[in-house]
């Protein structure tokens, strides 16, 4: 267990001391989905979350078991720094409310959702307006489009907002295809971010080699861990905002350990999803919520609550076996890969 790469080495279900799953409900739709469900693998070095979404396929879902090792059995990199700054994120609503939210998050950086449907402009610069408006000349807004605009739209709404933020920091997904994201960036000076193009560990590479994204968008949990997280990464050679998936504390621990051991980290992280979450399986002292724009990284690896874990225990019987026979599957195929 020296070796630091989590994919090499070998697991058994015997080497846990803790095998607890969990199943917490959001208070919004999220990815088609109401109740958020994983499990916690407790190991010599800690605990670690395995979440993948229940639509990844074994393969897809073996990255986030070996992010979810790597903290039960290596740990994670020392941070460099102490303090990660975070975005707000506004959602498709009214400029009042936008104004409000934004405010209230604290945060100097706020993500502003637009594209909410084809005919949505006009409410999009109401809410850019809004934003700015609330932060002041010196905050930073930024648009997440999820991927909705075809090129040509990209290319007449992106000088229409950025004038109506008074600068954008950034863009993130305009259009869907890294083609698409980069015959954008060569058109438009606003910088581009790619975070749907960057889903697997290749990925990061094809869009800095395409010229797609002035900036890319990254999870650890789909890149396999920490480690590798900050090994692909350095390879794209792009400035990295570290952004959470919808993980307890727990699993948002991974997420920050990136966020604090990246060499740079110029724009402010995506670890607002925790209030997605009508729960958590930390103590709300110990907790990875953002605090003034900001979460603290943590001296210590997270642990969970006994008594939160047990409210939050995953009860349906059928939903028990699915993670567990999951668990076995990927487990194994983390375990051929690693003794290959
Ligand atoms: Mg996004």
């Amino acid at each position: 267990m020296t070796r630091h790469d989590i994919a090499r080495v070998p697991v058994s279900q015997a080497d846990f001391t803790s095998i607890r799953f969990f199943a917490i409900p959001l208070n919004v739709r999220f990815r088609n989905i109401t109740v958020r469900e994983g499990v916690l693998l407790e190991g010599p070095s800690g605990w670690g979350e395995f979440c993948a979404f229940d639509d990844y396929d074994d393969h897809e879902s073996l990255p986030w078991l070996r992010t979810a090792l790597e903290a039960a059995f290596l740990g994670w990199p020392a941070p460099v720094r102490g303090s990660i700054p975070v975005n707000s994120i506004i959602p498709a609503v009214g400029p009042e409310e936008a104004h409000r939210r934004a405010r209230e998050a604290q945060s100097a950086t706020a993500k502003i959702k637009v594209a909410d449907h084809p005919d949505s402009l006009a409410e999009d610069i109401a809410r850019v307006e809004a934003v700015r408006d609330a932060l002041g000349p010196a905050g930073h807004v930024r648009i997440d489009v999820n991927g909705k605009w075809d090129v040509d739209t990209a290319l007449k709404q992106i000088p229409i907002l950025d004038k109506a933020a008074g600068g954008l920091q950034y863009v993130e997904q305009p259009c869907w295809t890294v083609e698409e994201l980069a015959a954008v960036r060569k058109a438009v000076d606003v910088p581009i971010a790619a975070d749907e193009s960057i889903r697997r560990a290749e990925d990061p590479l094809k869009v800095a080699v395409a010229g797609a994204a002035d900036v890319a968008v990254i999870k650890c949990a789909p890149l396999g861990g920490v480690r590798r997280a900050l090994q692909v990464a350095e390879a794209a050679g792009l400035p990295a905002v570290v952004s959470s998936a919808v993980e307890t504390s727990v699993g948002m621990g991974a997420q920050v350990a990136l966020a604090a051991a990246i060499p740079e980290l110029p724009y402010a992280c995506g670890f607002g999803t925790g209030s997605l979450l009508t729960g958590d399986l930390v103590r709300p002292e110990r907790d990875l919520n953002p605090r003034d724009g900001a979460v603290a990284v943590p001296s210590a690896g997270l642990v969970p609550d006994p008594d939160l874990l047990d409210r939050w225990a995953m009860a349906d019987p059928a939903r028990l076996q699915w993670w567990s026979d999951r668990l076995d599957r990927v487990l194994a195929l983390h375990n051929a890969e690693a003794n290959g």
